[in-house]
């Protein structure tokens, strides 16, 4: 196994080219050689990330609220929704829509997740790949190979920049999400590693400079619906990709330019819930509530 310090995407991509080997499969080959573990021992343990991740998705229950009671019962609102009426959204997006929900709202409610790369995104990347996975699209090695490649942009994110909301804004958690999101649908629809790489620009781009302003500091508001916007983004960024259109700013350079906005950004909008929408007056309603101990 080569060594590899997964501090670049061009990195990845040059790995990939000159061992003709697939994006997923050199992450596969650090984590070997990283934890010194066996192939099938790696593949085992992105097996059981692969298994709680489906679990998270089947253990949703609508009847449960979040600590504040502000949060829990969208995503079964959103099904009926599907259900009885004709979503503008097609089965894929209408599922991711939900999927997203379900994941996000299940953290809020205490509810066993995969972070990925964070408990407050963990609904992004389940929602492309297990809509995908049910409908029969990709089957389960295709999903395991597919949550390499998101750990491999993930890996190359916390490096060069932040995948956390305190030090680097929601552009960080969701951000991160979105891109490891949308970098693995791509590879799963068979894209090339320089499709992988507009994709990540791509949706990074897109939320650059979001910021971290959790109601009450809870994980819930706005939280949740934006693990929504993280899934429907990747989705998008992934599609420009595959369709030949490239992100101008390589995709490094962009990922750079997140952690540097993160730095930047004012110690209001990273995780502190002193600004934003923490700061309206329902925010500080529900934070003096919250306070007292009051239910909401
Ligand atoms: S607003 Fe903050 S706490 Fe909520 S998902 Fe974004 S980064 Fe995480």
């Amino acid at each position: 196994m080569t060594e590899m310090s997964l501090a670049s995407m061009s990195e990845i991509f040059d790995e990939s080219k000159s061992k003709d080997i697939p994006f997923w499969r050199v992450i596969l080959n650090t984590d070997i050689f990283e934890r010194q573990v066996t192939e099938k021992q790696s593949y085992e343990k992105m097996s059981k990330m692969w298994s709680a991740m489906l679990s998270s998705d089947d253990n949703y229950r609508p009847e449960l609220r979040s600590v504040s009671g502000l949060a829990g019962g969208d995503a079964a609102k959103y099904d009926e929704y599907i259900k009885s009426g004709d979503p503008i959204c097609g089965p894929y997006i209408s599922n991711v829509i939900k999927t997203a929900l379900r994941v996000a709202e299940s953290n809020a409610c205490m509810r066993k997740i995969v972070a990925a790369p964070t408990a407050g995104a963990c609904g992004v990347l389940p929602a492309v790949i297990i809509p995908m996975y049910r409908s029969g699209r990709i089957d389960e090695d295709e999903a395991i190979h597919s949550l390499y490649t998101a750990s491999g942009i993930g890996s190359v994110i916390a490096f060069r920049a932040s995948i956390s909301g305190a030090s680097g804004g929601c552009q960080a958690e969701i951000g991160t999400a979105s891109a490891m999101a949308a970098g693995a649908l791509t590879d799963l629809l068979h894209g090339n590693c320089e499709q992988i790489g507009n994709a990540v620009a791509m949706s990074i781009k897109n939320l650059l400079g979001l910021i971290c302003d959790p109601v009450a500091g809870l994980v819930e508001i706005p939280c949740i619906k934006r693990n929504v916007i993280g899934a429907v983004n990747a989705i998008c960024s992934a599609e420009m990709a595959l369709a030949g259109i490239e992100s101008r700013v390589p995709v490094d350079q962009v990922i750079d330019c997140m952690g540097d906005v993160g730095m930047r950004m004012p110690v209001e909008f990273r995780e502190t819930a002193l600004g934003g929408l923490a700061a309206t007056q329902f925010g500080e309603s529900v934070k003096e509530k919250m306070k007292s101990n009051r239910s909401i």
